[in-house]
């Protein structure tokens, strides 16, 4: 290995920016709109290519109160249903903010040139999800996060922010205590660049990938929020992983990719191999609307007794829209299953079960400007905690984007115009660092290959980790993720730098290891039957535990430390609307 001093001997560039943004879904791109608006130097860093994010996967739709399609609808219902939802351990405030501010992103987006279903009167057309009082979500057929995604960057593309593809960042650096810009390299040409920023915000979504069978892309491996960790960023909720209800099962290579919520909104029914509608079992009011930790227990719990489809899963059927309804409301949903599946889903039901989705955990920043407690870090997407509490209400997560996008591009701007520090670092931080991500490549003789522990992981969390959960079961994987990261050093990867997938995923690593035992120790102490955490050896929800959200921080031996934070009682203008809802009932 070429050593200088502490360091690699390796040139690099240097770029300098007020704001970096790193992630170029929906959050940071409508992070960087409200940089930009400052007068500020942006720039975004994106591992993938513009446009390829999650963001542009979502299916379903945008949830806001415009109250379009039913005018009882109001911000102060979203509020409810979102905390309802989450089981109380939303961040409220957070919680106030985004159902306040919703419908004016949508319109915004509208403004901006979205095209969305409309109604026949010509207003923005809204469809029903599961747990939302009234229908909610704005949508363009199937296909919603695709035009916000195109809107969003047709505006960025019309302001100065410089865009880095396919650049993917390995760490944030610090200056005392403050945040001052990252390391990353090119994914083409594996070149270092450092990039400096008097304020970075995290937008790099989350990390379903450490699971086997999820929705999420390659891109799900959770960088932001370990990297926002080893910066001493405070995390929270991170037991709460969402497990969608609806995945393809069949066939294998598809498994787990996502069968939209929007096909139980348009009236999908939900039926066992008996042919009966189990979910009156289950939720009898909201029957296939119920959330989403409910729908996908109910599915679960119907394979394991017996009554599964033929491929393991439960069945789906849209059969009653019609070829013509499905093509105008479900388009890609019917693409899908044709040409994965050869399953006309006019005609006949489609096989699903759960997939790792969603994660509510995740970096805790302030509601009203995302900044996390180290100064310089903004963070804010699905890579940002809080809002969801123990589980996330379908469509609330295109609206999170684009409400603490925007917040915490405001913010990070009002950081910039108040810092009097520049970004230049000491030493040899940029030159240690590539040295590190070198290590894998550069080493020679026998090692660890990072796709045989990725597999493993996969299989050590479905194992331990997943929907329902035991203690036993919990310290067994936590025992396997430990073992893993102790093999870390070991892993080595051969070829060159140019596009090289192993050198990758042996950066992916660390952070999969690193997020896994998190959840792990979290879902340890968390001793309940709570939305998305169902522990099986306790009988249901403990009454003090929801009150608390556990939050992580790197302690002073490197290791995960755990507290307990007591979440404030909500001011009587918010806990006063669950009330006046219990007296009407
Ligand atoms: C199939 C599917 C359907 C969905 N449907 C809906 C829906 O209908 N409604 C809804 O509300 N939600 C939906 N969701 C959830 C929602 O799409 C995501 O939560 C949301 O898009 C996340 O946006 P984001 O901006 O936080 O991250 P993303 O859109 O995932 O963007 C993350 C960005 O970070 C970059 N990045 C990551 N790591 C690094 C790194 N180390 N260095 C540089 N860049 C990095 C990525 O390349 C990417 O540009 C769906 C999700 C999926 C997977």
């Amino acid at each position: 290995m070429q050593r200088e001093g502490n360091g690699h001997r390796e040139q690099y560039e240097t770029r300098e920016h007020d704001v970096l943004i790193i992630g170029a879904g929906g959050a940071g791109l409508r992070a960087a709109v409200a940089a930009t608006e400052r007068g500020l130097s942006v720039g975004i860093v994106s591992k993938s290519l513009l446009g390829k994010a999650h963001t542009v996967m979502a299916e379903g739709g945008i949830a806001a109160s415009v109250g379009n399609v039913d005018p009882e609808d109001s911000w102060r219902q979203h509020f409810m249903d979102t905390l309802k939802s989450g089981k109380f351990l939303n961040n409220w405030q957070m919680a106030e903010i985004f159902a306040k501010e919703a419908p004016d992103r949508v319109y915004e987006l509208e403004q901006w040139g979205a095209l969305f279903n409309r109604t026949p009167e010509g207003k923005i057309s809204q469809r029903p999800f599961g747990g939302h009082t009234y229908r909610r979500l704005c949508h363009v057929g199937d296909r919603t996060g695709l035009e916000l995604i195109r809107t969003m960057q047709e505006k960025v593309l019309a302001t100065e922010a410089d865009i880095y593809m396919e650049t993917t960042v390995t760490k944030l650096l610090k200056k005392e205590d403050r945040v001052v810009g990252a390391v990353g390299y090119t994914r083409e040409s594996g070149k270092f660049i450092h990039f400096k920023a008097k304020a970075v915000i995290m937008a790099t979504s989350g990390w379903g990938r450490i699971f086997k069978v999820t929705s999420n892309s390659w891109e799900g491996t959770g960088d932001g929020v370990v990297l926002g960790y080893d910066a001493g960023a405070e995390i929270v909720d991170m037991e709460m992983m969402q497990f969608h209800p609806t995945g393809m099962v069949w066939p294998p290579g598809v498994r787990g990719l996502l069968v939209t919520e929007g096909v139980r909104g348009e009236g999908g029914l939900l039926r066992n191999s008996e042919g009966a509608r189990y979910m009156e079992n289950y939720d009898k009011e909201k029957m296939e609307l119920s959330t989403r930790d409910v729908v996908a227990r109910a599915n679960y719990t119907e394979v394991q007794e017996g009554r599964g489809s033929e491929h393991g899963g439960v069945y789906l059927d849209i059969t009653h829209l019609g070829y013509e309804g499905i093509m105008k409301k479900l388009p890609t949903m019917y693409e899908q299953f044709k040409n994965l599946a050869d399953i006309d889903i006019s005609r006949e039901p489609m096989e699903v079960f759960p997939t790792v989705h969603y994660t509510m955990g995740g970096i805790k920043v302030d509601p009203e400007t995302c900044a996390t407690n180290v100064p310089g870090l903004y963070a804010a997407g699905e890579v940002a905690g809080g809002l969801h509490g123990a589980n996330r209400l379908g469509g609330n997560s295109l609206s999170d984007l684009l409400v603490f996008g925007r917040r915490a591009g405001e913010g990070a701007a009002a950081f910039v115009g108040e810092s009097v520090h520049s970004a230049d670092i000491e030493g040899d931080a940029v030159r240690t660092e590539i040295g590190r991500v070198l290590e894998p490549l550069e080493k020679g003789g026998e090692g660890e290959s990072p796709y045989l522990m990725q597999q493993e992981l996969q299989v050590a969390m479905m194992e331990h980790a997943n929907l329902m959960r035991d203690g036993d079961s919990l310290k067994e994987g936590l025992g396997k993720i430990l073992a893993l990261k102790d093999r870390l050093p070991n892993v080595r990867v051969g070829g060159s730098r140019l596009f090289n997938p192993g050198w990758h995923t042996a950066q992916d690593i660390r952070y999969l290891i690193q997020i896994s035992e998190i959840i792990l120790r979290t879902a340890l102490e968390r001793k309940e039957r709570r939305g998305a955490q169902w522990r099986l050896d306790f009988d249901g929800p403990d009454e003090e535990l929801g009150r608390i959200n556990f939050i992580v921080t790197k302690n002073g031996q490197g290791e995960a430390g755990i507290e307990r934070r007591e979440i404030p009682p909500m001011p009587e203008h918010l806990s006063s609307l669950f009330e006046e809802e219990k007296a009407k009932a």
